[in-house]
C-alpha cells in the first residue's frame, strides 16, 4: 500500500463519523500521490502526511443565549486550529445548523491550501456554531454573537487566528462579534476581517470571493481562447458569493439565467436583474422564490434541480455537496463546459472524476474561492500599517492574486504531465509551500 493510502486508511480509522473530513482528505491524497511517491522515505520518516491531516488544535465549547420569548438556548461553538506553517490560522466561521466537528474539519484542511496558493502569509482555520441566523431577530443575534465570543476570544488575536465570514455570518455577525471581542480584551486589532468599512474594513471584500471566482473562470477561457462573452451561466446559491460572481460575470458579458437557495430555483431567461435578488436577499433577507413574484418572465421551481438549466458555465456557489453525479451528467450532457467553484467543495467526488473526464475544464474552490481570504489577507495588512487602499487597488491585487493562482496551478498540473487537471495543480502548488515551512520548522 502506498503511503498516501496508509494514511488516508488511517484518516478514515481515527476520525469516524466525519464523512465530509474524509472526503477532502482523500481528494487531496491522491492528488498528492505522484509527489509523496517521488520522495516517499523522506516523507515517511518525518510524517508529513501525518502531522497535515491532524489539525493542531480543536476548540470546542458552549455557546448559552437568551432567546426573545426569554428561553435558554445552547448552541455549539468550535475553531479548529489546523496548520500555522506559513502564517496565523486564517479561516471563516460558519453558522448553519448542519455545522459540526465533521464539517469544519474539512473546511479547515482545504484552506491550509487555499491559503498557501494566495502567497499571502496565513495558516488554515475554520470554525463556527451549530446556530441557524435564519428567522431569528437582530438581537437575538447580537445576544449569540455576544456569547459564541466570550469563549472564542480566548483563543484567537491579529497575530494568532483572524476569523472571517462564512456561510450565516455577514457584515452583522463581524460587527457583533468585532464589538464584543474588543470590549472583553480591551484591544482595538484586526482580529476579524470582513469587517464594516467604518471600522477598519477593507473596499472590495465583500466582492472579493464572488469577483474572484469570476477573474479565475476568465483566466481559464483566456487560456482556452474563450471569453465570457455572450456566454450563459448558472450561477448557485443567493448569498455572499453568488451575489458578486453574477456581478462580475454580468459586468464581462456573461448572462446568468439561474441563481437558488435552499428551496428552490429561479429562472430568467432575459438575465438575473441582480438589484432584485441584492434586494431580497441583502436588504429584506427573504427567499428567491419571492423573484419570481417581482420579475415578469421569470419562473421558480420548488426543490433541486438547477443543473437541469443548459448553460456553458456552472459556478457553484452554495455549499458543499450540492453537485452530484445526476447533476454532473446532465451539465455534460447539455454541454456545459466550465465549472468553477465558488463553494468549498460543492462537488461530490464522483460527479468530479465524471465531468473532468467528460471534457469540462474544472477549478477546485481551494484555488477559485480564494479571493475572499486573499483579500481578508489585505485587510490584515491594512489593519496593521493602519491605512486604507481604495476600491482600485484592493480590487487590482485581488486581480493579480487570481491570475497568480491560475498560473500556479496551471503550471503544477504541466510540471506533473496532467495538464489541465486542475484539482491536481491547486493541491500539488498549495502543498509544496506549507511542507517546505513545515520541513524547515522541525518537528512540531
Ligand atoms: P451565504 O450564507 O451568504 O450564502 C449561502 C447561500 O447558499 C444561500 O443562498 C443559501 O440559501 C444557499 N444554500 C445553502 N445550502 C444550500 C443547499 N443545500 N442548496 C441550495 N442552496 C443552498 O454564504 P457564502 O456565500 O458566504 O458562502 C457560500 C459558499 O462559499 C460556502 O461553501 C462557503 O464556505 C464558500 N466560501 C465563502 C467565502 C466568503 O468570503 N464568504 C470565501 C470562500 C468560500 P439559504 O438561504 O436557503 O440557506
Amino acid at each position: 500500500m502506498s503511503y498516501t493510502e496508509e494514511v488516508y486508511e488511517r484518516v478514515v480509522a481515527q476520525n469516524p463519523g466525519e464523512p465530509e473530513f474524509h472526503q477532502a482528505v482523500k481528494e487531496v491524497l491522491d492528488s498528492l500521490k505522484v509527489v509523496i511517491d517521488k520522495n516517499e522515505e523522506e516523507y515517511r520518516k518525518l510524517s508529513i502526511l501525518e502531522r497535515l491531516v491532524e489539525p493542531e488544535r480543536i476548540v470546542s465549547f458552549r455557546v448559552p443565549w437568551v432567546d426573545d420569548k426569554g428561553n435558554v438556548q445552547i448552541n455549539k461553538g468550535y475553531r479548529v486550529q489546523f496548520n500555522s506553517a506559513i502564517g496565523p490560522y486564517k479561516g471563516g466561521l460558519r453558522f448553519h445548523p448542519s455545522v459540526n466537528q465533521s464539517i469544519l474539519k474539512f473546511l479547515g484542511f482545504e484552506q491550509i491550501f487555499k491559503n498557501s496558493l494566495t502567497g499571502l502569509p496565513i495558516g488554515g482555520g475554520k470554525g463556527g456554531s451549530n446556530f441557524d441566523p435564519k428567522g431569528k431577530s437582530d438581537r437575538e443575534v447580537m445576544a449569540f454573537c455576544q456569547s459564541f465570543m466570550t469563549e472564542l476570544c480566548k483563543y484567537i488575536g491579529a497575530d494568532t487566528d483572524v476569523p472571517a465570514g462564512d456561510i450565516g455570518v455577514g457584515g452583522r455577525e463581524i460587527g457583533y462579534l468585532f464589538g464584543q471581542y474588543k470590549r472583553i480584551r480591551g484591544l482595538y486589532e484586526g482580529v476579524l476581517t470582513g469587517k464594516g468599512l467604518t471600522y477598519g474594513g477593507s473596499l472590495i471584500r465583500t466582492q472579493a470571493t464572488g469577483y474572484g471566482v469570476v477573474y479565475m473562470l476568465n483566466e481559464i477561457m483566456k487560456a482556452h481562447k474563450d471569453s465570457p462573452e455572450g456566454k450563459t451561466a448558472v450561477v448557485t446559491g443567493s448569498g455572499n458569493v453568488a451575489i458578486y460572481a453574477v456581478e462580475k460575470l454580468t459586468q464581462l458579458g456573461g448572462k446568468v439565467v439561474a441563481m437558488n437557495d435552499s428551496n428552490g430555483y429561479i429562472y430568467d431567461p432575459n438575465g438575473i436583474n441582480l438589484d432584485v435578488v441584492k434586494d431580497i436577499k441583502e436588504v429584506k433577507r427573504g427567499r428567491i422564490k419571492e423573484y419570481a413574484d417581482r420579475v415578469p418572465g421569470s419562473t421558480y421551481t420548488e426543490g433541486k434541480g438547477i443543473w437541469n438549466i443548459k448553460c456553458d458555465i456552472y459556478l457553484p456557489c452554495a455549499t458543499q455537496n450540492e453537485l452530484d453525479i445526476d447533476g454532473a451528467k446532465t451539465l455534460v450532457a447539455n454541454g456545459c463546459k466550465y465549472i468553477v467553484e465558488g463553494a468549498n467543495m460543492p462537488t461530490t467526488l464522483e460527479a468530479t472524476t465524471y465531468v473532468m473526464e467528460n471534457g469540462v475544464l474544472f477549478m477546485p474552490g481551494k484555488a477559485a474561492n480564494a479571493g475572499g481570504v486573499a483579500t481578508s489577507a489585505l485587510e490584515m495588512s491594512q489593519n496593521s500599517m493602519r491605512l486604507s487602499w481604495t476600491a482600485e487597488e484592493v480590487d487590482e491585487k485581488l486581480h493579480n492574486i487570481m491570475k497568480d493562482i491560475f498560473k500556479k496551478v496551471d503550471d503544477a498540473a504541466k510540471r506533473y504531465d496532467m495538464p489541465e487537471n486542475y484539482v491536481v495543480g491547486a493541491n500539488i502548488a498549495g502543498f509544496e509551500k506549507v511542507v517546505d515551512a513545515m520541513k524547515a520548522q522541525g518537528i512540531v
